[in-house]
This record gives C-alpha cells, structure tokens and sequence, in this order.
C-alpha cells in the first residue's frame, strides 16, 4: 500500500509484487457536531495530500492539525505511525478511520480507541499490519480554538516576533500564523520538501526517539552526567522518558553534515539521512546500520529505525 511515498526505504532489488496507490480523494463539508457548533467532523480520503488537508483547515479557522503543516505524504498514512509534530499528533483529532478490512473482506469502521495510537505506532504498523486499507480517515476539529503552542521552538518563534505584550495583552498567534511558523521552522531544519534543497531529500526522522522507563533513563542520565552532559528528555507515558534520538546520534561521533559516500546526515537535522547525489538504498542502510552501532557502543541504546522497509 502506497501513500505518498515519504516514509519507505526500498530495497534496491525493488519490491516483487503489486503495489496500490491509494488515491481516493475528497474532503467532506465541514460536518458539526457539538450542541456549540464548535466540533466540526472532517472526513477526508486517504488519497488526499496530508499538508493540503491542513492548509483547509486552518483556512477554514479550525484549530487541531495547524502544527503538522509541512509534512509530506497522504491523509492515509497518517493514522499508521501516528503522525506527530511540534507538540500535536494525528490521535488528537482522528475520530475514526474508514477501512477495508482485508482478513473479514469488509469495510470497517475503526473509532480511535480501536486504533492503539502510541508514540510513532498504531495497530496499523504493529499488531494489524497489513490488514487494512485505509479508506478515509475522520478527523474533529475545533473552529475558532486557540493554535497550539506547546513546543519549545514554537514558544520561542513567537517570543521572538512578540517580545513585548502590546497594550499589556499578547495577542495569540492565529493558525494561519502558527501553520506558517512551522513551515518556517522545518525548512530551516530540513523537514519541508524544498525543491534544490540537497538537505530535504530524506525520509524525515530515521530513528525514534527512544522511550525508557524509569531505570534506563536513570542509568543513560548518569551515563552523560559521568561526562558532563544534561540529555534532553520529555515525560511519555507510564513513568517512561523519552530522550532524543538526535543528541544521541550527534553525542555518538555523527555531526550534521555528516558523509559517507553518497549518502549523509543533513547539514540542518542530525536524524535526517539524506540521498547526498545517487545513493542507492543499500546506502542509506550501511549509515544507518553505522550510526545505530555507534550510538549503541556510546550508549548502549539501540535506534529504533522510524521509516518502513520495503523489499529488504
Ligand atoms: C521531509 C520529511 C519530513 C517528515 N516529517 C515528519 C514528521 O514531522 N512527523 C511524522 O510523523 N512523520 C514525518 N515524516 C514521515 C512521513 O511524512 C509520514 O509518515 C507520512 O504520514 C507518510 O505518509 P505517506 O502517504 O507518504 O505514506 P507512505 O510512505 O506511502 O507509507 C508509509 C506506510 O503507511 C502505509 N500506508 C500508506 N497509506 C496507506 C493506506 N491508505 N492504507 C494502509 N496503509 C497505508 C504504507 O503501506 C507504509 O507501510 C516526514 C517525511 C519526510 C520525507
């Protein structure tokens, strides 16, 4: 099943089979449902593009998705690794999702608690893989809500453009601003598909930041105290820490910028690998296997690869 094609490695032998490209189009006028008239219900095919869902959304002043502006790939491909980005992730919104169901050869509707959304997965990239297509996804969304704000570049962007309250009340960015700040912020890291940016030519993040529970994370924490460092970490779920991958990687020998042959660490994000010129899958997988060993010796972590391997 083939969305838009943003998160794959294929093998350089290719794939021996059929591949589908799911194209189903449409985006359904804004449903309400709320007595306020504030919820509103969008359902959307999984052929559409995921940035132009976002970008009628926030048009149309509805607040849930506007951080996820920029990513690329379909609105099907959302709900299989949970799709997640400066504070907000699909599960927040998704209602349901509309699938043909290939083991009971029906269509099915899934409502969110069926999904098993967690950090980067969902029963369509663990327990269930390969059992639905995903047909439309249904989203709630929230018109006239606040943007988000919850990320920590996000927060200092608009710091930087409203230092000071003016008239003693700071006026809250609106979506549209917010979608642009992010798009801002992920050209400058890479993660906007640029046409002639060399650093963009990757599948995003290539590893997930890896979730510890209590005892690793205190055992990695002293680990980095022991040489003078402070690793970047963020609550998860059930006593569990999430430390990022990409101080790993770049604390494990790897700096942005980083080459080997024709392929390479983007210059603007140390998760980036990037097709410097003609690298071949094989490429791509000798840097990753390179990084995850040397961040495993470092720290004995060991990656977890963020992107789905065809024909391997
Ligand atoms: C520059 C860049 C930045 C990125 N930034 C982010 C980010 O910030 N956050 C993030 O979470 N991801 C990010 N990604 C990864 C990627 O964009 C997302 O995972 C996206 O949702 C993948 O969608 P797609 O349609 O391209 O899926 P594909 O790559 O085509 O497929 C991915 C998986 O989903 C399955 N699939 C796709 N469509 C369907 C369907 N309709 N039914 C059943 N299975 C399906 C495929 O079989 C495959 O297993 C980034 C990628 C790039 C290249």
């Amino acid at each position: 099943m083939l969305g838009g094609g943003s998160n794959l490695v294929i093998a350089d032998g290719g794939w021996p089979g059929l591949v589908v490209r799911i194209a189903i189009g449409g985006i359904s006028s804004p449903a309400t449902n709320d007595a306020a008239g504030n919820a509103v219900l969008f359902s959307v095919g999984a052929g559409v593009d995921w940035d132009d869902f976002v970008a009628q959304a926030v048009a149309q002043n509805c607040a849930g998705v506007e951080c996820l502006s920029g990513i690329p790939g379909s609105v099907g491909g959302t709900p299989v690794q949970n799709v997640g980005a400066y504070g907000q992730e699909v599960s927040g919104t998704i209602e349901s999702v509309r699938a043909l169901d290939l083991k009971e050869d029906r269509i099915v509707v899934l409502p969110k608690p069926a999904c098993g959304f967690r950090y980067r997965a969902s029963i369509f990239n663990t327990t269930e893989r390969g059992r639905y297509i995903i047909l439309r996804v249904n989203y709630r969304l929230k018109r006239g809500g606040a943007a988000s704000l919850k990320y920590a570049d996000l927060q200092k962007h608009f710091a930087e453009r409203f230092p000071e309250p003016v008239a003693g009340k700071k006026t809250p960015p609106s979506l549209a601003e917010v979608r642009e700040a992010v798009r801002a912020i992920r050209r400058s890291k890479g993660m906007l598909l640029v046409a002639g940016d060399a650093d963009c030519r990757s599948a995003g993040s290539f590893f997930k930041n890896p979730v510890l529970d209590e005892a690793q994370f205190k055992d990695l924490a002293a680990r980095a105290a022991a040489q003078g460092l402070e690793i970047p970490s963020y609550p998860a779920l059930d006593a569990q820490r999430k430390v990022s991958a990409a101080w790993l990687v770049e604390h494990s020998g790897f700096c942005k910028g980083y080459a080997r042959g024709a392929a390479g660490i983007s210059h603007k994000h140390a998760l980036a690998l990037i097709n410097r010129g003609d690298a071949k899958a094989s490429d791509i997988v000798g840097l990753k296997d390179e990084i995850q060993h040397g961040v495993q010796e470092a720290w004995g972590i060991l990656l977890a690869p963020e992107p789905v391997f065809v024909g391997f």
